[in-house]
């Protein structure tokens, strides 16, 4: 058999590998790039699952990253439907499911990372539902006319977005959390408690400090989950959204270093020769994170990195040193993230949650390292200066909500 092979094969067509491929082309790159991946779709925006495309507001032809023309336009081979399941570094080749060889001049790896999975029994059946692609949420809508309770398993974004829309669409939702908050892990208290007053404003049964047992099964379907406690809730449905698994075991197997997510470099190159990694998989050095190696789960880490694998493709070579943002809408909140709160000492309320329009800052050691911003966009925009400035400020100046930031940060 004929092996293909590519000048810039990409692995995972999602919002990384899309950009790259984008990236690619538009710095001038001649060769070949082929653009494979797992799923059958054209890549597309993985935000609006958990959002407008769930709540039935957005069809799936608006998620499309580009239209299907943009890539045949441009010469880049998509190959969905494809799953690589090794990598052959010494012969520059990846194998996929089917057996086929794919060879490679510079191997992109951008595969993101799977839905987390309960470790308890019924976590796989009819009904219990990981959020990751299309599938899973198509999955999700077809069953929703037979639903009418649903529990979330887990008070991060994309659980409390699921909660959302399912409330709106008329469902009784219940979230579980097992920590003594929601978002725990990517936000202050001032912020979790605000969300926690939002959801159960709108009748979602908000549970924290709750440890989940089992799925309860009825005819091969979830019925039900039970608690630590005892307490069984019933339901339809169930949502898990308790973190993903990044996708790396064939790049991991093949030698690279890495144990969370594929280990980069600022240019994103792996430890193997010639593959760089990208996205929610890629685990590198974060100036924003006091240096320490972490993964981003966001589309700006995707598109950023994406281009950063771009440049050094094609000849000028730029170190990843993006400020970190990201975003969730959840009913009529727009909440914008900028710089990671993590390892504060120290946080500023700026507004009033009251009022719906707030921010809260994380500093540490006096300087602004974060910013989350609930309908409150000015202090976004404004706020990025200081987390890159790394700003040291008056905290009652920051907290003074009628003082624009621009004009603390100016003295
Ligand atoms: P993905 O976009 O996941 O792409 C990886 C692709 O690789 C997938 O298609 C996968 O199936 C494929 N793949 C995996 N393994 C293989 C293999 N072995 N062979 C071939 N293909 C493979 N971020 C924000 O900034 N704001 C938001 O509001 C937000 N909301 C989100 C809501 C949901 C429901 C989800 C799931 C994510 C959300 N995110 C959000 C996160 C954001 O979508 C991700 O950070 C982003 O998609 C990461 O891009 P990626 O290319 O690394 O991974």
């Amino acid at each position: 058999m004929t092996e293909a092979r590519y000048d810039i094969l990409i692995v995972g067509a999602g919002h990384a590998g899309a950009q790259a491929a984008v990236a690619l082309r538009q710095r001038g790159h001649a060769g070949s790039i082929a653009l494979l991946g797992d799923e059958a779709e054209l890549p597309y925006e993985r935000p609006p699952l958990s959002k407008e495309y769930l709540a039935g507001d957005k069809p799936f032809e608006r998620l499309l990253i580009r239209p299907p023309s943009f890539w045949t336009d441009r010469d880049i081979a998509l190959l969905p439907g494809r799953t690589v399941v090794a990598v052959d570094p010494a012969g520059r080749a990846v194998t996929h499911l089917d057996g086929d060889r794919i060879g490679y001049g510079a191997l992109v790896w951008a595969t993101g990372g799977s839905p987390r999975r309960l470790a308890c029994s019924g976590h796989d059946l009819r009904g219990v539902h990981g959020v990751r692609n299309r599938a899973d949420v198509d999955r999700m809508i077809a069953e929703l006319p037979g639903v009418t309770r649903v529990v979330v398993i887990g008070g991060g974004y994309i659980g409390l977005e699921a909660a959302a829309v399912l409330t709106k669409l008329g469902k009784a939702v219940t979230v579980l959390e097992a920590q003594d908050r929601v978002l725990a892990r990517v936000a202050g208290e001032p912020l979790s408690r605000f969300f926690e007053g939002e959801h159960r404003a709108r009748g979602v049964d908000l549970r924290t400090g709750v440890a989940v047992e089992c799925i309860e099964a009825r005819d091969g379907a979830a019925c039900g989950v039970r608690l630590a406690d005892g307490g069984v809730l019933p339901c339809e449905m169930v949502i898990v959204g308790i973190g993903i698994i990044p996708a790396t075991d064939p790049l991991i197997t093949a030698g690279a270093a890495g144990g969370n997510g594929v280990a980069v470099d600022a240019l994103c190159r792996t430890s193997l020769p010639d593959i760089y990694a990208i996205g929610d998989c890629a685990a590198h050095v974060n100036a924003f994170a006091d240096g320490a190696t972490i993964r981003l789960e966001s589309v700006q880490n995707a598109n950023d990195q994406a281009n950063v694998v771009a440049k050094a493709l094609t000849g000028t070579p730029e170190p990843y040193d993006a400020v970190p943002w990201f975003w969730s809408n959840q009913y009529d909140l727009k909440l914008q993230t900028v710089g990671l709160s993590t390892g504060h000492d120290r946080i500023v309320l700026r507004g009033d949650p009251a009022t719906r329009s707030f921010s809260v800052l994380y500093l540490k050691d006096g300087a602004v390292r974060a910013l989350d911003c609930v309908n409150a966009t000015r202090d976004y925009v404004q706020g990025r200066a200081l987390v890159v400035g790394r700003r040291v400020l008056d905290p009652a100046r920051l907290a003074d909500a009628s003082v624009p930031l621009k004009e603390v940060a100016a003295g």
